[in-house]
Protein backbone atom coordinates (compact mmCIF):
# COMPACT_ATOMS: atom_id res chain seq x y z
CA UNK A 1 0.00 0.00 0.00
CA UNK A 2 1.31 3.26 -0.63
CA UNK A 3 2.07 5.85 2.05
CA UNK A 4 2.64 9.25 2.97
CA UNK A 5 5.99 10.81 2.52
CA UNK A 6 7.12 12.21 5.62
CA UNK A 7 7.36 15.59 4.34
CA UNK A 8 3.63 15.48 3.72
CA UNK A 9 2.60 15.72 7.66
CA UNK A 10 5.24 18.43 8.31
CA UNK A 11 5.46 22.05 7.09
CA UNK A 12 8.05 22.71 3.87
CA UNK A 13 8.26 20.64 0.01
CA UNK A 14 8.12 16.94 -0.53
CA UNK A 15 12.03 16.13 0.80
CA UNK A 16 14.58 15.51 -1.51
CA UNK A 17 14.67 11.50 -1.02
CA UNK A 18 10.80 11.63 -2.07
CA UNK A 19 11.32 13.67 -4.78
CA UNK A 20 14.30 11.34 -6.08
CA UNK A 21 12.13 8.22 -5.64
CA UNK A 22 8.82 9.97 -7.11
CA UNK A 23 10.82 11.32 -9.75
CA UNK A 24 12.22 8.14 -11.03
CA UNK A 25 8.77 6.62 -11.01
CA UNK A 26 7.68 9.77 -13.42
CA UNK A 27 10.41 9.66 -15.48
CA UNK A 28 9.67 5.97 -16.44
CA UNK A 29 6.31 6.55 -17.14
CA UNK A 30 7.34 9.63 -19.59
CA UNK A 31 9.60 6.94 -21.30
CA UNK A 32 7.22 4.32 -21.25
CA UNK A 33 4.53 6.36 -22.48
CA UNK A 34 6.73 7.71 -25.50
CA UNK A 35 8.43 4.70 -26.44
CA UNK A 36 4.33 2.51 -26.60
CA UNK A 37 2.58 6.02 -27.91
CA UNK A 38 1.84 4.47 -31.45
CA UNK A 39 -0.65 1.34 -29.73
CA UNK A 40 -3.13 3.69 -28.08
CA UNK A 41 -6.04 5.30 -30.21
CA UNK A 42 -4.35 8.44 -31.43
CA UNK A 43 -8.00 10.29 -30.15
CA UNK A 44 -9.72 8.96 -26.72
CA UNK A 45 -13.16 7.52 -27.48
CA UNK A 46 -14.09 9.94 -24.40
CA UNK A 47 -17.65 11.96 -24.62
CA UNK A 48 -17.62 15.31 -22.80
CA UNK A 49 -17.96 15.62 -19.34
CA UNK A 50 -17.10 11.95 -18.59
CA UNK A 51 -13.53 12.72 -17.16
CA UNK A 52 -14.57 15.20 -15.43
CA UNK A 53 -17.43 13.21 -13.51
CA UNK A 54 -15.04 10.55 -13.13
CA UNK A 55 -13.08 13.03 -10.78
CA UNK A 56 -14.05 13.63 -7.57
CA UNK A 57 -15.87 17.82 -7.09
CA UNK A 58 -14.26 18.56 -4.32
CA UNK A 59 -10.42 19.45 -3.44
CA UNK A 60 -8.96 16.40 -1.00
CA UNK A 61 -9.06 17.36 2.26
CA UNK A 62 -6.18 15.69 3.44
CA UNK A 63 -2.60 14.63 1.90
CA UNK A 64 -2.36 11.37 -0.56
CA UNK A 65 0.37 9.37 -1.59
CA UNK A 66 2.08 10.66 -4.75
CA UNK A 67 1.53 7.15 -6.01
CA UNK A 68 -1.97 7.13 -5.79
CA UNK A 69 -1.43 10.98 -8.35
CA UNK A 70 0.52 8.77 -10.46
CA UNK A 71 -2.14 5.23 -10.91
CA UNK A 72 -4.95 8.25 -11.40
CA UNK A 73 -2.74 9.99 -14.10
CA UNK A 74 -2.23 6.23 -15.55
CA UNK A 75 -6.00 5.17 -15.50
CA UNK A 76 -7.66 8.61 -15.69
CA UNK A 77 -5.47 11.28 -17.73
CA UNK A 78 -3.75 9.40 -20.51
CA UNK A 79 -6.21 7.43 -21.74
CA UNK A 80 -8.96 10.47 -22.13
CA UNK A 81 -6.03 12.24 -23.66
CA UNK A 82 -5.71 13.21 -27.61
CA UNK A 83 -2.33 11.92 -28.29
CA UNK A 84 -0.30 14.79 -30.14
CA UNK A 85 3.09 12.81 -30.10
CA UNK A 86 1.13 9.62 -31.51
CA UNK A 87 2.97 9.22 -35.11
CA UNK A 88 -0.17 8.93 -36.34
CA UNK A 89 -1.29 12.67 -35.39
CA UNK A 90 -1.31 14.10 -39.06
CA UNK A 91 -3.97 16.64 -38.13
CA UNK A 92 -3.63 20.65 -38.07
CA UNK A 93 -0.07 21.43 -37.28
CA UNK A 94 2.05 19.31 -35.24
CA UNK A 95 2.62 20.34 -31.96
CA UNK A 96 6.05 17.99 -31.08
CA UNK A 97 7.50 17.42 -27.72
CA UNK A 98 11.24 15.64 -27.72
CA UNK A 99 13.00 14.34 -24.84
CA UNK A 100 15.53 17.30 -24.92
CA UNK A 101 12.63 19.19 -24.91
CA UNK A 102 10.96 18.00 -21.88
CA UNK A 103 13.71 17.75 -19.78
CA UNK A 104 14.42 21.37 -20.37
CA UNK A 105 10.76 22.37 -19.56
CA UNK A 106 11.83 19.63 -16.07
CA UNK A 107 14.49 21.95 -15.43
CA UNK A 108 12.59 25.16 -16.08
CA UNK A 109 9.76 24.15 -13.33
CA UNK A 110 12.85 23.18 -10.70
CA UNK A 111 13.97 26.57 -11.36
CA UNK A 112 11.22 28.57 -11.57
CA UNK A 113 12.89 31.70 -12.35
CA UNK A 114 10.03 34.33 -13.07
CA UNK A 115 12.08 36.79 -15.97
CA UNK A 116 10.59 40.03 -15.92
CA UNK A 117 13.16 41.46 -15.55
CA UNK A 118 17.11 41.03 -16.11
CA UNK A 119 17.66 41.21 -12.20
CA UNK A 120 14.87 38.71 -11.70
CA UNK A 121 16.30 36.31 -13.94
CA UNK A 122 19.52 37.12 -15.56
CA UNK A 123 20.47 33.48 -17.14
CA UNK A 124 17.05 33.09 -18.39
CA UNK A 125 16.83 36.99 -20.10
CA UNK A 126 20.00 36.57 -21.70
CA UNK A 127 20.07 32.60 -22.67
CA UNK A 128 16.59 33.66 -24.28
CA UNK A 129 18.23 36.15 -26.92
CA UNK A 130 21.46 33.75 -27.26
CA UNK A 131 18.66 31.00 -27.84
CA UNK A 132 16.78 33.23 -30.48
CA UNK A 133 19.83 34.71 -32.12
CA UNK A 134 20.70 31.21 -32.91
CA UNK A 135 17.16 30.57 -34.37
CA UNK A 136 17.56 33.39 -36.18
CA UNK A 137 20.29 32.05 -38.15
CA UNK A 138 18.90 28.38 -38.48
CA UNK A 139 16.09 30.01 -40.28
CA UNK A 140 17.92 32.56 -42.59
CA UNK A 141 16.79 35.72 -40.86
CA UNK A 142 19.34 38.77 -41.57
CA UNK A 143 20.91 40.34 -38.71
CA UNK A 144 19.00 42.94 -37.08
CA UNK A 145 16.36 41.52 -35.77
CA UNK A 146 15.58 40.83 -32.08
CA UNK A 147 13.70 38.07 -30.54
CA UNK A 148 11.53 37.26 -27.53
CA UNK A 149 9.49 34.43 -26.82
CA UNK A 150 6.01 34.28 -25.95
CA UNK A 151 3.30 31.59 -25.40
CA UNK A 152 1.88 31.44 -28.79
CA UNK A 153 1.96 33.02 -32.12
CA UNK A 154 -1.30 34.67 -31.45
CA UNK A 155 0.34 36.52 -28.64
CA UNK A 156 3.53 37.11 -30.80
CA UNK A 157 0.76 38.57 -33.80
CA UNK A 158 -1.09 40.41 -30.91
CA UNK A 159 2.69 42.11 -30.16
CA UNK A 160 3.21 42.98 -33.66
CA UNK A 161 -0.09 44.75 -34.18
CA UNK A 162 0.41 46.69 -31.18
CA UNK A 163 3.73 47.80 -32.49
CA UNK A 164 2.26 48.38 -35.65
CA UNK A 165 -0.17 50.75 -34.04
CA UNK A 166 2.22 52.37 -31.93
CA UNK A 167 4.38 53.05 -35.05
CA UNK A 168 2.23 56.12 -35.35
CA UNK A 169 2.95 58.07 -32.12
CA UNK A 170 1.21 60.95 -33.73
CA UNK A 171 -1.74 59.24 -33.01
CA UNK A 172 -1.41 59.43 -28.84
CA UNK A 173 -3.04 55.70 -28.52
CA UNK A 174 -1.43 54.81 -26.15
CA UNK A 175 -1.42 57.43 -23.75
CA UNK A 176 -5.69 58.37 -24.63
CA UNK A 177 -6.64 54.96 -26.43
CA UNK A 178 -9.49 55.20 -29.03
CA UNK A 179 -12.44 55.61 -27.60
CA UNK A 180 -14.16 58.51 -27.58
CA UNK A 181 -11.82 60.04 -30.29
CA UNK A 182 -13.66 61.34 -33.10
CA UNK A 183 -10.08 62.36 -34.16
CA UNK A 184 -8.46 58.96 -34.85
CA UNK A 185 -9.76 57.41 -38.43
CA UNK A 186 -10.92 53.99 -38.94
CA UNK A 187 -7.61 51.89 -39.21
CA UNK A 188 -7.15 48.84 -41.12
CA UNK A 189 -5.04 45.41 -41.42
CA UNK A 190 -4.58 43.50 -43.92
CA UNK A 191 -4.37 40.12 -44.57
CA UNK A 192 -5.54 37.43 -46.91
CA UNK A 193 -8.47 35.45 -46.95
CA UNK A 194 -7.02 32.39 -45.26
CA UNK A 195 -4.76 34.73 -42.75
CA UNK A 196 -5.15 32.78 -39.30
CA UNK A 197 -7.61 33.66 -36.92
CA UNK A 198 -5.28 35.37 -34.46
CA UNK A 199 -5.35 38.14 -36.68
CA UNK A 200 -9.05 39.46 -36.00
CA UNK A 201 -8.16 38.46 -32.50
CA UNK A 202 -5.48 41.12 -32.05
CA UNK A 203 -7.61 43.24 -34.25
CA UNK A 204 -10.40 42.82 -31.89
CA UNK A 205 -8.12 42.68 -28.81
CA UNK A 206 -6.37 46.11 -30.20
CA UNK A 207 -9.93 48.04 -30.46
CA UNK A 208 -9.59 48.24 -34.22
CA UNK A 209 -12.88 46.15 -34.33
CA UNK A 210 -13.34 43.20 -36.90
CA UNK A 211 -13.56 45.56 -39.77
CA UNK A 212 -10.52 46.76 -39.09
CA UNK A 213 -9.47 43.39 -40.61
CA UNK A 214 -9.69 43.53 -44.62
CA UNK A 215 -9.00 39.99 -46.00
CA UNK A 216 -7.66 39.70 -49.64
CA UNK A 217 -8.84 37.63 -52.09
CA UNK A 218 -6.22 34.81 -52.97
CA UNK A 219 -4.87 33.84 -57.03
CA UNK A 220 -5.85 29.81 -57.81
CA UNK A 221 -2.76 28.71 -55.59
CA UNK A 222 -4.60 30.20 -52.31
CA UNK A 223 -1.66 33.29 -51.76
CA UNK A 224 -2.63 37.22 -51.10
CA UNK A 225 -3.48 38.30 -54.48
CA UNK A 226 -0.92 41.58 -54.07
CA UNK A 227 -2.70 43.71 -57.18
CA UNK A 228 -6.13 43.16 -55.02
CA UNK A 229 -4.17 44.67 -52.01
CA UNK A 230 -3.05 47.61 -53.97
CA UNK A 231 -6.29 48.69 -54.87
CA UNK A 232 -7.86 48.23 -51.16
CA UNK A 233 -5.09 50.35 -49.43
CA UNK A 234 -5.69 53.04 -52.35
CA UNK A 235 -9.79 52.94 -51.61
CA UNK A 236 -9.06 52.93 -47.84
CA UNK A 237 -6.89 55.80 -47.81
CA UNK A 238 -9.58 57.70 -50.34
CA UNK A 239 -12.30 56.89 -48.10
CA UNK A 240 -10.15 58.45 -44.90
CA UNK A 241 -9.23 55.32 -43.90
CA UNK A 242 -5.93 54.85 -41.99
CA UNK A 243 -4.05 51.63 -43.27
CA UNK A 244 -1.44 50.54 -40.54
CA UNK A 245 -0.33 46.94 -41.31
CA UNK A 246 0.05 44.03 -43.44
CA UNK A 247 0.12 40.71 -42.02
CA UNK A 248 1.87 37.97 -44.65
CA UNK A 249 1.44 34.87 -44.43
CA UNK A 250 4.61 31.85 -45.16
CA UNK A 251 2.18 28.80 -45.00
CA UNK A 252 -1.48 29.09 -44.20
CA UNK A 253 -3.00 26.71 -41.36
CA UNK A 254 -5.55 26.07 -44.71
CA UNK A 255 -3.56 25.14 -47.23
CA UNK A 256 0.47 26.03 -46.40
CA UNK A 257 0.05 28.65 -48.96
CA UNK A 258 3.06 30.95 -48.90
CA UNK A 259 1.93 34.81 -49.75
CA UNK A 260 4.48 36.79 -52.20
CA UNK A 261 6.18 38.39 -49.21
CA UNK A 262 8.71 40.53 -51.32
CA UNK A 263 6.06 42.29 -53.33
CA UNK A 264 4.21 42.78 -50.44
CA UNK A 265 7.00 43.82 -48.80
CA UNK A 266 7.96 46.36 -51.92
CA UNK A 267 3.86 47.91 -50.97
CA UNK A 268 4.64 47.97 -47.61
CA UNK A 269 7.61 49.97 -47.97
CA UNK A 270 6.31 52.44 -50.68
CA UNK A 271 3.15 52.60 -48.62
CA UNK A 272 4.75 52.88 -44.52
CA UNK A 273 2.99 49.95 -43.61
CA UNK A 274 4.20 47.75 -41.01
CA UNK A 275 4.36 44.26 -42.45
CA UNK A 276 4.43 41.49 -40.11
CA UNK A 277 4.76 37.82 -41.30
CA UNK A 278 3.08 34.57 -39.90
CA UNK A 279 5.67 32.01 -40.32
CA UNK A 280 4.38 29.95 -37.40
CA UNK A 281 3.95 26.74 -39.26
CA UNK A 282 6.68 27.52 -42.34
CA UNK A 283 9.29 29.28 -40.79
CA UNK A 284 10.34 26.20 -39.35
CA UNK A 285 10.71 24.78 -43.22
CA UNK A 286 14.15 27.28 -43.51
CA UNK A 287 16.01 24.91 -41.06
CA UNK A 288 16.58 22.98 -44.60
CA UNK A 289 18.73 25.23 -46.49
CA UNK A 290 16.83 23.61 -49.89
CA UNK A 291 13.82 25.22 -48.36
CA UNK A 292 15.74 28.68 -47.47
CA UNK A 293 13.54 29.84 -50.39
CA UNK A 294 10.21 30.09 -48.44
CA UNK A 295 12.01 32.86 -46.29
CA UNK A 296 12.15 35.22 -49.51
CA UNK A 297 11.60 39.18 -48.85
CA UNK A 298 10.91 38.39 -44.74
CA UNK A 299 14.04 39.84 -43.91
CA UNK A 300 12.39 43.20 -45.09
CA UNK A 301 9.39 42.69 -42.53
CA UNK A 302 9.39 44.61 -39.48
CA UNK A 303 8.64 41.58 -37.33
CA UNK A 304 7.82 37.78 -37.99
CA UNK A 305 6.65 35.27 -35.81
CA UNK A 306 7.58 31.29 -36.05
CA UNK A 307 6.46 28.34 -33.34
CA UNK A 308 9.46 25.78 -32.25
CA UNK A 309 6.36 24.53 -30.59
CA UNK A 310 4.94 23.85 -33.86
CA UNK A 311 7.68 21.61 -36.22
CA UNK A 312 10.84 22.44 -33.65
CA UNK A 313 10.75 19.69 -31.19
CA UNK A 314 10.23 22.58 -28.75
CA UNK A 315 7.20 21.52 -26.21
CA UNK A 316 4.13 24.06 -25.74
CA UNK A 317 4.75 27.21 -25.24
CA UNK A 318 7.34 28.67 -27.38
CA UNK A 319 7.09 31.28 -29.90
CA UNK A 320 9.51 33.14 -31.20
CA UNK A 321 8.77 37.05 -32.12
CA UNK A 322 11.66 38.72 -34.23
CA UNK A 323 11.41 42.25 -35.08
CA UNK A 324 14.10 44.88 -36.50
CA UNK A 325 11.65 47.40 -34.36
CA UNK A 326 12.35 46.23 -30.75
CA UNK A 327 12.22 50.07 -29.85
CA UNK A 328 8.50 50.71 -31.29
CA UNK A 329 7.59 47.04 -29.66
CA UNK A 330 8.99 48.46 -26.34
CA UNK A 331 7.25 51.66 -26.72
CA UNK A 332 3.77 49.52 -26.77
CA UNK A 333 4.66 47.57 -23.67
CA UNK A 334 7.21 49.10 -21.31
CA UNK A 335 6.02 50.33 -18.27
CA UNK A 336 7.71 50.09 -15.06
CA UNK A 337 5.66 50.85 -12.01
CA UNK A 338 8.12 51.61 -8.74
CA UNK A 339 8.48 47.93 -7.14
CA UNK A 340 10.14 47.08 -10.35
CA UNK A 341 12.85 49.74 -10.88
CA UNK A 342 16.22 49.00 -10.32
CA UNK A 343 18.96 50.45 -10.46
CA UNK A 344 20.35 49.12 -13.89
CA UNK A 345 17.41 51.22 -15.47
CA UNK A 346 17.44 50.99 -19.34
CA UNK A 347 21.05 49.77 -19.27
CA UNK A 348 19.38 46.09 -19.12
CA UNK A 349 16.98 44.12 -21.56
CA UNK A 350 13.93 43.71 -19.17
CA UNK A 351 11.64 41.39 -20.58
CA UNK A 352 8.88 42.69 -18.97
CA UNK A 353 9.04 45.69 -21.42
CA UNK A 354 8.08 43.62 -24.83
CA UNK A 355 4.67 42.42 -24.08
CA UNK A 356 1.04 42.27 -21.87
CA UNK A 357 2.82 39.56 -19.43
CA UNK A 358 4.40 40.86 -16.57
CA UNK A 359 5.74 37.38 -15.38
CA UNK A 360 8.04 35.36 -17.69
CA UNK A 361 8.21 31.42 -17.63
CA UNK A 362 12.59 30.28 -18.49
CA UNK A 363 11.04 29.07 -21.94
CA UNK A 364 14.46 29.73 -23.62
CA UNK A 365 15.97 26.75 -21.77
CA UNK A 366 13.53 23.50 -23.53
CA UNK A 367 14.74 25.78 -26.89
CA UNK A 368 18.37 25.80 -26.10
CA UNK A 369 18.04 22.30 -25.10
CA UNK A 370 16.71 21.42 -28.37
CA UNK A 371 19.02 23.43 -30.68
CA UNK A 372 22.00 21.87 -29.00
CA UNK A 373 21.11 18.11 -28.27
CA UNK A 374 19.83 17.79 -32.55
CA UNK A 375 22.43 20.56 -34.05
CA UNK A 376 21.43 22.33 -37.06
CA UNK A 377 22.49 18.98 -38.52
CA UNK A 378 19.78 16.70 -36.86
CA UNK A 379 16.97 19.62 -37.05
CA UNK A 380 17.49 19.76 -40.66
CA UNK A 381 17.76 15.95 -41.21
CA UNK A 382 14.59 15.42 -38.97
CA UNK A 383 12.49 18.21 -41.06
CA UNK A 384 13.75 17.58 -44.35
CA UNK A 385 12.74 13.72 -44.12
CA UNK A 386 9.04 15.51 -43.11
CA UNK A 387 8.36 17.30 -45.73
CA UNK A 388 9.67 13.91 -48.17
CA UNK A 389 7.27 11.99 -46.45
CA UNK A 390 4.47 14.79 -47.69
CA UNK A 391 5.79 15.09 -51.01
CA UNK A 392 5.37 11.38 -51.24
CA UNK A 393 1.95 11.31 -49.41
CA UNK A 394 1.11 14.01 -52.28
CA UNK A 395 2.41 11.62 -55.37
CA UNK A 396 0.12 9.18 -54.28
CA UNK A 397 -2.78 11.72 -54.32
CA UNK A 398 -1.61 12.90 -57.23
CA UNK A 399 -1.47 9.20 -59.01
CA UNK A 400 -4.54 7.97 -58.09
CA UNK A 401 -7.70 8.22 -60.03
CA UNK A 402 -10.28 8.28 -56.95
CA UNK A 403 -8.53 11.11 -55.02
CA UNK A 404 -7.29 15.01 -56.29
CA UNK A 405 -5.03 17.24 -54.88
CA UNK A 406 -7.19 20.69 -54.11
CA UNK A 407 -3.79 22.77 -53.17
CA UNK A 408 -0.06 23.25 -54.14
CA UNK A 409 1.69 21.37 -51.12
CA UNK A 410 5.13 23.32 -50.61
CA UNK A 411 5.93 21.61 -47.27
CA UNK A 412 4.52 18.68 -45.66
CA UNK A 413 0.64 19.36 -45.69
CA UNK A 414 -1.45 17.86 -48.47
CA UNK A 415 -5.09 19.15 -48.87
CA UNK A 416 -7.19 16.93 -50.77
CA UNK A 417 -10.50 15.00 -51.16
CA UNK A 418 -11.84 11.47 -52.38
CA UNK A 419 -13.33 12.27 -56.17
CA UNK A 420 -14.06 8.86 -57.94
CA UNK A 421 -14.92 9.56 -61.64
CA UNK A 422 -18.68 9.81 -62.24
CA UNK A 423 -19.29 11.75 -58.46
CA UNK A 424 -19.59 15.15 -59.26
CA UNK A 425 -22.14 16.43 -57.09
CA UNK A 426 -20.04 19.34 -54.78
CA UNK A 427 -22.62 18.51 -52.01
CA UNK A 428 -22.22 15.03 -52.12
CA UNK A 429 -18.53 14.76 -52.48
CA UNK A 430 -18.01 17.31 -49.47
CA UNK A 431 -20.51 15.00 -47.29
CA UNK A 432 -18.59 11.81 -48.64
CA UNK A 433 -15.15 13.24 -47.74
CA UNK A 434 -16.36 14.20 -44.04
CA UNK A 435 -17.82 10.53 -43.40
CA UNK A 436 -14.65 9.64 -45.10
CA UNK A 437 -12.86 11.23 -42.55
CA UNK A 438 -14.74 10.36 -39.57
CA UNK A 439 -14.09 6.68 -40.62
CA UNK A 440 -10.62 7.23 -40.85
CA UNK A 441 -9.85 9.19 -37.29
CA UNK A 442 -12.54 6.26 -35.73
CA UNK A 443 -10.03 3.47 -36.46
CA UNK A 444 -7.32 5.42 -33.76
CA UNK A 445 -4.32 4.15 -36.69
CA UNK A 446 -4.31 7.78 -38.04
CA UNK A 447 -5.82 11.08 -37.00
CA UNK A 448 -6.38 13.69 -39.71
CA UNK A 449 -8.16 16.72 -40.27
CA UNK A 450 -9.43 19.12 -42.46
CA UNK A 451 -10.29 22.17 -44.13
CA UNK A 452 -12.22 24.46 -46.81
CA UNK A 453 -10.41 24.89 -50.17
CA UNK A 454 -11.92 27.48 -52.32
CA UNK A 455 -15.07 26.29 -50.66
CA UNK A 456 -14.64 22.49 -51.37
CA UNK A 457 -14.70 20.28 -48.47
CA UNK A 458 -11.20 18.48 -47.92
CA UNK A 459 -8.98 16.31 -46.31
CA UNK A 460 -5.70 17.44 -44.80
CA UNK A 461 -2.58 15.09 -43.98
CA UNK A 462 0.15 17.27 -41.98
CA UNK A 463 3.67 15.48 -41.55
CA UNK A 464 5.53 16.93 -38.76
CA UNK A 465 5.69 14.66 -35.84
CA UNK A 466 8.72 13.70 -34.50
CA UNK A 467 7.81 9.81 -34.19
CA UNK A 468 5.87 9.75 -37.86
CA UNK A 469 8.00 7.52 -40.20
CA UNK A 470 7.20 6.11 -43.59
CA UNK A 471 5.20 3.57 -42.18
CA UNK A 472 2.55 5.31 -40.67
CA UNK A 473 2.05 7.83 -43.39
CA UNK A 474 1.60 4.99 -45.52
CA UNK A 475 -0.92 3.33 -43.31
CA UNK A 476 -3.32 6.74 -43.50
CA UNK A 477 -3.04 6.26 -47.31
CA UNK A 478 -4.47 2.43 -47.04
CA UNK A 479 -7.05 3.94 -44.45
CA UNK A 480 -8.17 6.66 -46.85
CA UNK A 481 -8.25 4.23 -49.65
CA UNK A 482 -10.01 1.02 -48.12
CA UNK A 483 -12.55 3.48 -46.04
CA UNK A 484 -13.52 5.75 -49.18
CA UNK A 485 -17.00 5.24 -50.93
CA UNK A 486 -18.21 2.36 -47.95
N1 LIG B 1 -0.52 31.27 -37.44
C1 LIG B 1 -0.67 30.15 -38.14
C2 LIG B 1 -0.28 30.13 -39.59
C3 LIG B 1 -1.17 29.01 -37.53
O1 LIG B 1 -1.37 27.89 -38.24
C4 LIG B 1 -1.50 29.04 -36.16
C5 LIG B 1 -2.02 27.84 -35.49
O2 LIG B 1 -2.02 26.76 -35.99
C6 LIG B 1 -1.32 30.23 -35.48
C7 LIG B 1 -0.83 31.33 -36.14
C8 LIG B 1 -1.66 30.33 -34.02
O3 LIG B 1 -0.76 29.60 -33.29
P1 LIG B 1 -0.79 29.56 -31.70
O4 LIG B 1 -1.59 28.37 -31.33
O5 LIG B 1 0.65 29.44 -31.29
O6 LIG B 1 -1.41 30.83 -31.23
Amino acid sequence: MPSLDPAQRQLGDMDADAFRRHAAAVTELIARYLEDVASRPVVPAVEPGQLRAALPSAPPAEPEPFEALLADFDRLILPNATHWQHPGFLAYFPSNTSGPGILGEYLAAALNVNAMLWRTGPSATELEQVALDWLRQLIGLPEGFMGTINDTASSSTLYALAAAREAAPELRIRQEGLAGRPDIPAMRVYCSEDAHSSVDKAVVTLGLGLSGVWRVPMDDDYRLDVRALERAIASDRARGVRPIAVVATVGTTSTTAIDPVPAIADICERERLWLHVDAAYGGSAAVVPAMRWVMDGTGRADSLVVNPHKWLFTPLDCSALFTRRPDVLRRAFSLTPEYLATSLGDDVLNLMDYGVSLGRRFRALKLWFVLRYFGASGLEARVAEHIRLGQLFREWVDASPAFERLAPAPFSVVVFRWHPPGLDDGAALDAANARLLERVNATGEAFLSHTRAKGRYAIRLAVGNIRTREEHVRRAWELLQELAGE
